[in-house]
């Protein structure tokens, strides 16, 4: 089985908020999805041991902003890094709050949504929590970033990947955690890791890792 044909999949980019007792945090996931139309319900998978993951766990809500096309990497990857601090991810950031009190980072965004958790599917490494929609915003006409394509940005970040053309010789290799995505950035070569290397994300062994 080729596993890769997996990533032919296409996805969005979201900054993903919630609240619990004060305490808030954001991170960037590519995993929302709208599941039903009567209903509006949209889920998102969050990967467990996270600290968004964790605080909608407890408070059943989450609020998704919608990436857009041109939003700075910078951004992203701020909101996106592994922090065990994550409220310090917020500050001097302008984050507002939605109407179910969950924290909204929508700079760079074209569309928010408020979700209120109605299930969760515990699924081992992860848990889908499926949410009706109680309020959303469109922002800008501006097309959503797709995760193949800020991939690209980022490994390409001088080619302005949008207008420049590819080659296939400088796509090639880049090595993604079957698990939470993850893709290695790291100067040493993937295959010169130590046997031992985890993922810095889900601490899943180097064999979860897979060429893309
Ligand atoms: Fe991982």
């Amino acid at each position: 089985m080729d596993e890769t044909a997996i990533f032919k999949i296409s996805y969005g980019l979201f900054y993903v908020g919630s609240e619990c007792e004060g305490k808030k945090s954001i991170c960037v996931v590519n995993t929302v999805a709208q599941v039903t139309q009567e209903p509006l319900r949209v889920s998102v998978t969050m990967l467990k041991g996270g600290y968004t993951h964790d605080l909608i766990q407890k408070s059943h809500k989450f609020s998704a902003a919608i990436i857009g096309k041109n939003a700075p990497l910078e951004q992203i990857a701020h909101f996106g890094q592994i922090s065990t601090h994550n409220e310090d991810k917020l500050s001097g950031y302008e984050v507002q709050t939605d109407i179910l009190g969950n924290p909204l980072f929508s700079k760079s965004c074209v569309a928010t949504l408020c979700c209120k958790v109605i299930q969760e599917v515990d699924l081992d490494t992860h848990t889908i929590f499926i949410a009706d929609l109680v309020d959303a915003r469109t922002l800008s006409n501006e097309e959503p970033i797709t995760y193949a394509g800020y991939r690209e940005r980022k490994q390409h970040p001088d080619s302005s990947a949008d207008n420049k053309e590819v080659t296939t010789e400088e796509k090639a290799q880049s090595w993604m955690c079957k698990i939470c995505h993850y893709v290695y950035d790291g100067e040493i070569p993937f295959e010169e890791l130590p046997d031992d290397y985890v993922c810095p994300v889900c601490k899943k062994p180097k064999s979860a890792f897979i060429r893309v």
